[in-house]
């Protein structure tokens, strides 16, 4: 089989991988990059404009993974877009916000090219988008009315237990299989249990690497991190001051407003209004409503019910009093500039009142990085809007990631047993990191770091 990494760069970056297989085309996910604008943030769709690809696959509904799909449609008009039947709720959502998130940025930041795709579009191909549940066989290339008839590969999708509706993606051809990791978690996290990979073996494996560059400290749980986190939040309460959760809306929102709510049910945290934005919102009521279907824990936890959310108004963050104990749980991790978080931040960072509580990656080149690398009382440049900012507030880091630990996914590719092992979504150190480990325990599997846009052959 041949592989090609349509990332444009060279850290996590935006997920897109084509594969070619007994003669069929496959794309899974269609991603835009986080810190790139425009363009540029676009996957390498070019290399394979010619292919006649007969569908593609979506892992899960991060923009990481799914933010360029309208792009991807215009080069394959006809191909159906496969995903779990969780993400189907959840993937045009996503890409109206993205939609909305351009036109702003458009007119507030002065990028010209935005907006990449429109309502419209989105609305136009929606009809080829397509649920199945996990663990079913799908004969992908069918899809592609020109070559009916031929034989075709299968995919299946496998719970990764990252964010609702993730997968991993299994892709078996009349001799050879690949999987690919997606963004997995194998532990349990506080709604989704961990991934159900356990029977997964391939002869070829695309892994994220997110993790790559953290060690897991000895003795570490994720019970006791949520247990320090209660008793930081309620410190802050009991000082008055406001806290600020940095939180991306799908995934990492509805893990910790359920780890609030069983906070505040236990009395471990006083009862709060919790803020929190619109999209947040949207993500939140579509946890409530597939609870059942999901692979979780808490089934009857309905978050709408169970907290006080209050969605937070376009501007109100720059307003909004902050001499009384407030609980904001608002997009995004990066901080970006016009952002609730941003507004947020700013206003909070001067007073040591407050505190800042990061739950996941904060990238080092954005003002969340910039923020969570500063020491206390140490004047830093925060954002181009923001200016420099001097650190007073509490700022901490738990580590309640939905990405799986290094060691985790080291095991899996004992478990997996495949021939080549091709390394994505992950820094540079991170990827090196798995190259070495897994040499040392399997010196026999061959390790690619496919660079953008070159053909692999596997
Ligand atoms: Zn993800
Ligand atoms: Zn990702």
């Amino acid at each position: 089989m041949q592989i090609r990494n349509l990332n444009p760069s060279q850290d996590i970056g935006a997920s897109a991988w084509f594969v070619q297989i007994d003669g069929h085309r496959l794309l899974m996910d269609a991603g835009t990059h986080p810190k790139l604008e425009g363009h540029a943030s676009m996957p390498l769709y070019e290399e394979i404009k010619n292919e006649d690809l007969d569908a593609i696959a979506i892992s899960h509904c991060h923009h990481d993974h799914v933010g360029s799909l309208p792009m991807a449609q215009r080069y394959f008009p006809k191909a159906h877009v496969l995903m779990t039947e969780l993400s189907y709720f959840l993937v045009e959502r996503v890409l109206h916000n993205s939609v909305n998130v351009m036109m702003r940025q458009k007119e507030e930041l002065g990028i010209q090219e935005y907006p990449l795709f429109t309502h419209d579009e989105i609305d136009e191909t929606a009809h080829l988008f397509q649920g199945f549940r996990y663990n079913r066989e799908i004969e992908w290339a069918a899809f592609n009315k020109t070559r009916a008839g031929a034989a075709s590969p299968t995919l299946e999708f496998y719970d990764a237990g990252h964010a609702l509706g993730s997968a991993g993606i299994m892709v078996r051809g009349s001799k050879e299989t690949l999987f690919y990791t997606g963004d997995v978690s194998f532990r349990d996290q506080t709604l989704l249990k961990a991934a159900r990979f356990n029977d997964v073996r391939a002869d070829v494996l695309i892994m994220e690497t997110t993790r790559g560059n953290r060690m897991t400290p000895l003795g570490f749980t994720r019970e006791g991190e949520v247990d320090r986190l209660a008793k930081a939040i309620q410190s802050v309460i009991q000082r008055r001051g406001c806290i600020l959760i940095p939180v991306f809306a799908l995934g990492r929102t509805q893990e910790i407003l359920a780890q609030l709510a069983l906070m505040m049910r236990s009395g471990q945290v006083q009862n709060q209004p919790i803020y929190i934005g619109g999209l947040g919102r949207v993500f939140t009521e579509i946890y409530d409503l597939q609870a059942h279907r999901a692979n979780r824990n808490h089934t009857g936890l309905k978050l709408t019910d169970a907290l006080n959310l209050i969605v937070l108004e376009k501007g109100q963050a720059e307003k909004m009093r902050l001499n009384t104990p407030r609980i904001f749980v608002v997009t995004a991790g990066m901080m970006s500039d016009k952002t609730a978080a941003h507004d947020l931040a700013l206003r909070m960072a001067g007073d040591p009142k407050h505190a800042i509580f990061f739950v996941g990656y904060a990238d080092p080149d954005t003002a969340g990085g910039r923020l969570k690398a500063a020491k206390h009382g140490e004047t830093f440049l925060f954002s181009p809007s923001g200016g420099e900012v001097t650190r007073q507030c509490q700022i901490e880091d738990f580590d309640l990631t939905a990405h799986a630990n290094r060691e985790d996914l080291l095991d899996f590719v004992g478990q997996v047993n495949p021939k080549t092992v091709l390394l994505g979504h992950g820094s540079e150190e991170s990827r090196m990191w798995f190259q070495n480990a897994i040499l040392e325990r399997h010196p026999k599997i061959k390790i690619v770091q496919p660079q953008p846009g070159v053909l692999v052959e596997a």
